[in-house]
């Protein structure tokens, strides 16, 4: 008999949770809404909510929409997105994250500081990546972004060095970006950091290895874009190598299956509940 567990942890954090309910509720008023960028790095969830109205829109598009409503996701954007919608006539539905909206205002407000052009602000984040985007927005995109170790390099250790960090990075690379910064910084140069990783992801992360370690074979369900995703999928593996990153039922090789007694399904926090019991159900039909 083989045992399968859905990680009561795992699914959608709270900033996730109150976007696609923004989405929902303002669908069942007016039946169609645009969505600037993906709402959630989940392609599912995306489609389940394109079925009820929402049309997804990039930035190129957004910038020729006019006299329309559009939900901004929970990753937050630059200022140019809100002068934008003024300038179009567009209604904004803000669902940016209250976790991203203190980052972006405590950015801006080191930013906006008299003495801001003798400081370099660091963000530790994925380039590219809509939070960042946002963030590096807050500086007019004086920002400095270090995605990997080796990027380090290109700061200036004389110069002072104000770190923050995207919400979903890993506090353990951040805590070592912080040591390399704190060991290099020049005699006459300050260093300050803020760690601004949402503990949403963090906490997360003893109680996903705990139930990887309990289990024979792990599927974390994730669309591939998500960072927190990838996060969590590198913590199973390490204390289970028998973990396995899939974005679909179609994805699971039943060859898995054959040898495992105890299968445990967790997810991102971009991941939906329905999705993961939807894998447990494509998992008991092949067993
Ligand atoms: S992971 Fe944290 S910061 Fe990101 S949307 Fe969720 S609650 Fe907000």
């Amino acid at each position: 008999m083989k045992e399968i567990e859905i990680d009561e942890q795992s699914g959608f954090c709270f900033g996730v949770v109150t976007a696609i309910k923004k989405a929902e509720e303002e669908l069942s008023k007016s039946g169609t809404l645009y969505c600037l960028g993906d709402i959630v790095h989940n392609n599912r969830e995306v489609e389940r909510l394109r079925s009820m109205g929402l049309i997804t829109i990039n930035h190129e598009e957004f910038a020729r929409l006019h006299d329309a409503k559009v939900l901004l996701r929970a990753h937050g954007e630059p200022p140019e997105t809100y002068d934008i919608a003024r300038r179009n006539n567009i209604e904004i539905i803000d669902a940016t994250c209250p976790v991203v909206l203190r980052l972006q205002k405590k950015i801006k407000q080191e930013y906006t500081q008299p003495d801001a052009a003798e400081k370099q602000i660091v963000i530790y984040g994925k380039s590219g990546h809509a939070e960042v985007n946002g963030l590096v927005g807050q500086t007019e995109g004086n920002a400095l972004v270090v995605e990997k170790f080796d990027e380090l390099q290109k700061l200036d250790y004389n110069k002072d060095i104000r770190l923050y960090s995207q919400t979903t990075m890993s506090l353990d690379e951040f805590q070592q970006v912080v040591h390399h910064i704190a060991n290099h910084i020049g005699a006459d140069a300050g260093f300050e950091y803020h760690d601004t990783i949402c503990r949403q992801v963090a906490n997360r992360i003893p109680g996903i290895r705990q139930f990887a370690a309990s289990h024979d074979l792990i599927f974390l369900v994730s669309g591939k874009k998500s960072s927190n995703g990838k996060i969590l999928f590198n913590e199973c593996r390490e204390v289970n190598p028998n973990s396995h990153l899939i974005e679909s039922a179609r994805e699971i090789n039943p060859e898995l299956l054959k040898n495992a007694t105890s299968i445990g399904i967790c997810g991102a926090t971009s991941t939906p509940t329905w999705l993961m019991e939807e894998i447990s159900e494509a998992i008991k039909s092949y067993i």
